[in-house]
């Protein structure tokens, strides 16, 4: 979606296959799992505004769902592709099992741009995308979540076109429902926050003081901002955040040396993520380009916003006091890069271990409205603690034991719980 030069299925494959050998595993489970149990492409007619008809294409996709309903979010990109969202259902399946939560993989796309779509608009489309999948969704089968470019209000018109339907209400069909509406406390911190809580374990294992430490972010959308706020809580120092500027249609680093606040930044931002660019000035930030992000002396770098961002290419600009990158959007290094990474010493927390929070809490949401009782946002976040504290642990423990990369150490912990599962069901 990001860098044309990388096809993150590609980028998804070539690590499941590396992960593959290293598991030694037989050809049949090979060829279940590199490809996906459920690939739907269609095309969605909507009425817009000015009485013309736009036609979408639109998908949904399960990668693996031996572990339990298939889970995964809905995103809304103009340049969405059918590789991308096939690339982002596999990586849901290994998600959910390195955490240990009992969900498959899925994930759904339309190619929009909901900047430029009315709410009247983006409710047409939401509706028309769940007439065509309602026979295929539900609580017990493929649950949908946001994503990028979506949010509660998307959920709850696919919920209520469900439930119209369906002629039930089922809220379990879809998570990140809005709080008082089926919504858990909690879920817009969660991915940020399991991203910190990864963050800090990594730091305490490699003995690093959180408060002696400095961050550079890419983003500055939910991941990111919240990614932003716990770090700076537990005394860290954002040092700069990078965002889209869709007025401008460049990407912008915003910098403070003596440390970015999170919360201010949060007041100057638009629902997608881009910062105020006049607002930032006013309030004393430096701007630079877009990629600045990635060359600054700070200690972790924290990719927070697309697919492929650190390359080869790309990958001499990051300064030698980096120690650790932190891996928050999905896919934002590409496999020919793994290698330098490792040759340099850094430390990687991978994207599907450190931002699992997000479907850890979705999980949760499942939970609470199955019982129809719902937690507090503390017991909702001390909950998330517990599982990403213990999911980075057993990546970690893995890596040293047996001297491999994280990401490798990753793989084979989510590979091996989901083969245990196509192999006790007897699928291969
Ligand atoms: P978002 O839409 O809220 O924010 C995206 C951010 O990226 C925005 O700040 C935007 O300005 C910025 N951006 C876009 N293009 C850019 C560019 N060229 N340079 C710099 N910044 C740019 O999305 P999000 O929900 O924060 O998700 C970010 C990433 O995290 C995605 O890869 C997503 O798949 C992944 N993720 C999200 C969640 C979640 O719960 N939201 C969970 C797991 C993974």
């Amino acid at each position: 979606m990001s860098n044309p030069n990388y096809n993150p299925f590609d980028n998804a494959r070539a690590q499941f296959d590396h992960a593959a050998d290293l598991l030694d595993l037989d050809q049949s489970t090979r060829d279940l799992l590199r490809q996906h149990r459920q690939e739907i492409h269609f095309t969605l007619p909507v009425k817009m505004d000015d009485g013309t008809t736009k036609i979408f294409k639109a998908f949904r996709m399960i990668h693996n769902d031996a572990r339990g309903p298939a889970k995964g979010g809905i995103r809304f990109h103009p340049n969405e592709t059918v590789d991308t969202v096939r690339a982002l259902s596999m990586w849901m399946t290994w998600k959910c099992a390195v955490v240990d939560i009992p969900l498959g993989g899925a994930k759904g796309g339309i190619i929009c741009d909901p900047r430029t779509m009315s709410l009247n608009e983006q409710e047409r489309l939401c509706r028309a995308y769940i007439r065509r999948l309602h026979s295929m969704v539900g609580r017990h089968t493929d649950v949908p979540a946001p994503d990028v470019m979506t949010n509660g209000q998307h959920m709850m018109w696919i919920l209520d076109e469900y439930e119209t339907i369906t002629g039930q209400r089922t809220p379990g069909m879809i998570t990140g429902k809005p709080v008082g509406l089926g919504g858990s406390l909690g879920r817009t911190e969660a991915t940020g926050f399991g991203v910190v809580f990864c963050l800090r374990e990594c730091l305490k294992v490699l003995d690093i003081n959180m408060y002696k430490t400095t961050a550079s972010i890419q983003g500055f959308g939910n991941v990111a901002e919240y990614t932003a706020r716990k770090y700076t809580e537990l005394g860290g120092r954002v040092i700069c955040v990078s965002c889209w500027n869709a007025a401008d249609k460049v990407a912008y680093t915003f910098r403070k040396l003596d440390g970015c606040d999170p919360a201010e930044l949060a007041s100057i931002k638009d629902s997608y993520g881009s910062i105020d660019k006049e607002k930032a000035i006013a309030l004393g930030y430096e701007v630079l380009p877009g990629d600045a992000w990635l060359s600054e002396d700070v200690d972790i770098l924290i990719p927070a916003a697309l697919e492929n961002q650190i390359t080869p290419d790309v990958f001499p600009q990051i300064s030698k006091q980096v120690k650790i990158i932190c891996e928050a959007a999905n896919g934002p290094t590409t496999p020919d890069c793994d290698p330098l990474i490792q040759e340099a010493g850094i430390m990687l927390i991978p994207d599907f271990l450190s931002n699992a929070g997000g479907v850890t809490c979705s999980y949760f949401e499942q939970v609470q409205g199955n019982m129809n009782y719902y937690w507090s946002k503390q017991e909702v976040l001390d909950k998330l603690e517990v599982v990403m504290d213990n999911a980075f642990h057993n990546v970690f423990d893995l890596a040293q034991k047996k001297n491999i990369y994280m990401r490798d150490a990753a793989y084979m912990v989510a590979i091996e719980r989901v083969v245990n599962a196509v192999k006790t069901r007897g699928w291969v």
